[in-house]
């Protein structure tokens, strides 16, 4: 189970490793946690949810190149930069029900180490999930701690990195973030202010190897 605070971390974090779990039959489910609003506040086209729906869609066929259906991935629809303020405990229980449903063994949510706000409480979620289910392995994958902080690295503590070669899944996972078009700056036209993927930072994570941080669950 993967727990992408917005739709994109997923394929930014994780895609290679996705495809490959998926090209060996391995079951991945997928929990997009926010409802991606924020990342265009002022545009008036795309207000009243149909951002949101967009980026929806947008999820599905990022996972549709890396080998996930469609009825894989779950939104929750959390306030966008507002996750903190819901009540991760409760969230982090019903979640821990579906992996036990699921017969999940491996979560792999954002890292703590992330400098944003929704990142963070996804692995605090992540961390209630192991509290329920200590026998569940997690994984925390940085997305923006390896971009804007070079000491991310020391930043995660005694947690050891485990590097993930994505290069026979580079074309699916460029694949994936290109299906994020709204974060692209290709779609909402009336937010310059809006968030876009720099070219840099798409090509670091389209051929950069995966990095994992094994999680050790705290009861
Ligand atoms: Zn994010």
């Amino acid at each position: 189970m993967i727990l992408a605070p917005h739709a994109d971390d997923e394929s930014l974090g994780c895609g290679g490793l996705i495809a490959a779990a998926r090209a060996q039959g391995v079951a991945v489910h997928v929990i997009c946690m926010t409802d991606g609003a924020a990342s265009h506040p002022n545009s008036h086209a795309w207000g009243g949810g149909r951002l949101t729906e967009r980026r929806e869609a947008e999820m599905i066929r990022a996972l549709a190149h890396l080998g996930c259906a469609p009825d894989s991935v779950r939104f929750l629809r959390h306030p966008d930069g507002w996750l903190g303020a819901q009540d991760g405990a409760a969230i982090g229980a019903t979640l821990a029900d579906l992996c036990a449903q699921l017969r999940v063994r491996t979560l792999l949510a954002s890292s703590g180490i992330d400098h944003h706000a929704d990142h963070k409480a996804t692995a605090a979620i992540a961390a209630h999930m192991t509290r329920h289910h200590p026998e569940l392995r997690h994984w925390a994958y940085p997305v923006w701690s390896r971009w804007d902080d070079a000491a991310y690295l020391q930043a995660h503590g005694r947690l050891r990195p485990r590097s993930f070669d994505t290069s026979d899944w580079q074309s699916a996972k460029r694949r994936a973030i290109d299906a994020h078009d709204s974060q692209l700056g290709r779609i909402v036209e009336d937010d310059p202010a809006g968030f876009a993927m720099p070219g840099a930072f798409v090509e670091f994570f389209a051929t950069a190897p995966e990095i994992f941080f094994e999680v050790p669950s705290c009861p």
